[in-house]
């Protein structure tokens, strides 16, 4: 049976030792590092992940605000707002919460974030930044799933992974940090990396992923991984949210995209959803945000 990666748990000694370091950052006489997040439009999924990243700003000591716009509000406006949070000195780190409604651009939207406020890293400098590994932000979700595999001593130099999805903002950025060679700011991790996506074929999927030693899935497809897929002892890390009917009890209930029951049986190590890589991701935009605040600081110094 593998062992399971607990996610909250490692998330909560995180977010103790980011607590104390807001206590120190702030006792050294810098303000208190601020968060603010924006929603566009009224999608209840992209509430909740707001409300839960302003939870965890509480827990660790960072300051937040949420500000709500209209799903009618324009782009241009949307802009306005971001360039007013850019300038504005008490604000340590911008966050617009994706999915943005059709009639915005979303690259434009995350490009005009300035890079040293980008907590979640999706501007266009720092994904650069990450591709050439030097220092930047590095997207949550991914930097929380390094964080896990170091965290559970999994190792990752000269293994095989295969990262399931391609999205610019999950699996491409945690693409390049599974071959990173260690040559510039960050750590490296070496493996040889495969990206399967929608036009791999299952069984070449299949295939792939029983050749891996550690395999992560971003896919948004309840059951997509199954137990014949996965090489006896490996590492399986489920990135996927599915909100699916429990035929048992009728109610809805949060799946991955991995059939944990069956797989757990074979993978070594296996991340559970929910209480995986969930908490994660929302404890690293906490990292991030300190981060921004401190090289705010230091920079204001300079
Ligand atoms: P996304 O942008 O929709 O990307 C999904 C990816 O899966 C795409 O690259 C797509 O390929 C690929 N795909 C679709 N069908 C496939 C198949 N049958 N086999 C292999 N690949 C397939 O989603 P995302 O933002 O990366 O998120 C992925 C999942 O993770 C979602 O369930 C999301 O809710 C969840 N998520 C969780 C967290 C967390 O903190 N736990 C954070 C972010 C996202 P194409 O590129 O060809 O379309």
């Amino acid at each position: 049976m593998a062992q399971i990666i607990d996610g909250k748990g490692i998330s909560a000694e995180i977010r103790l030792k980011l607590h104390q370091e807001v206590i120190d950052f702030v006792s050294s006489g810098n303000p208190v590092p601020h968060l603010t997040a924006v929603i566009v439009g009224e999608d209840p999924a992209s509430q909740t992940y707001v409300k839960n990243k302003i939870l965890a700003c509480k827990e660790v000591g960072i300051s937040s605000e949420t500000k709500l716009l209209p799903a009618s509000t324009t782009q241009e406006e949307l802009l306005q707002l971001i360039g007013q949070l850019n300038r504005d000195d008490c604000v340590s780190g911008v966050l617009v919460q994706l999915p943005v409604p059709d009639h915005i651009n979303e690259r434009t939207i995350c490009n005009a974030v300035a890079p040293e406020k980008d907590v979640d890293g999706f501007n266009e400098i720092n994904m650069g930044r990450l591709a050439l590994d030097m220092d930047g932000f590095v997207p949550a979700t991914p930097l929380g799933i390094k964080a896990l595999l170091e965290h559970c001593n999994i190792a990752t130099h000269g293994r095989n992974a295969v990262v399931v999805g391609r999205s610019k903002n999950v699996s491409l950025p945690l693409a390049i940090l599974m071959h990173s060679d260690g040559k510039n700011a960050t750590k490296a991790l070496d493996a040889t990396v495969t990206i399967c996506h929608r036009y791999t074929p299952p069984k070449e999927l299949a295939k792939h992923c029983r050749q891996a030693d550690i395999i992560v899935v971003a896919v948004g497809k309840p059951g997509l991984i199954t137990k014949d897929m996965i090489k006896p002892g490996a590492c399986v890390i489920d990135v996927g949210i599915n909100r699916i009917k429990d035929e048992k009890t009728g109610k809805h209930k949060l799946v991955g995209d991995v059939d944990f029951e069956e797989v757990r049986q074979v993978a070594g190590h296996i991340s559970p959803v929910p209480g995986g890589v969930g908490p994660m991701t929302v404890t690293m935009l906490m990292h991030n945000t300190l981060q921004a605040a401190k090289k705010q600081a230091a920079s204001r110094r300079v």
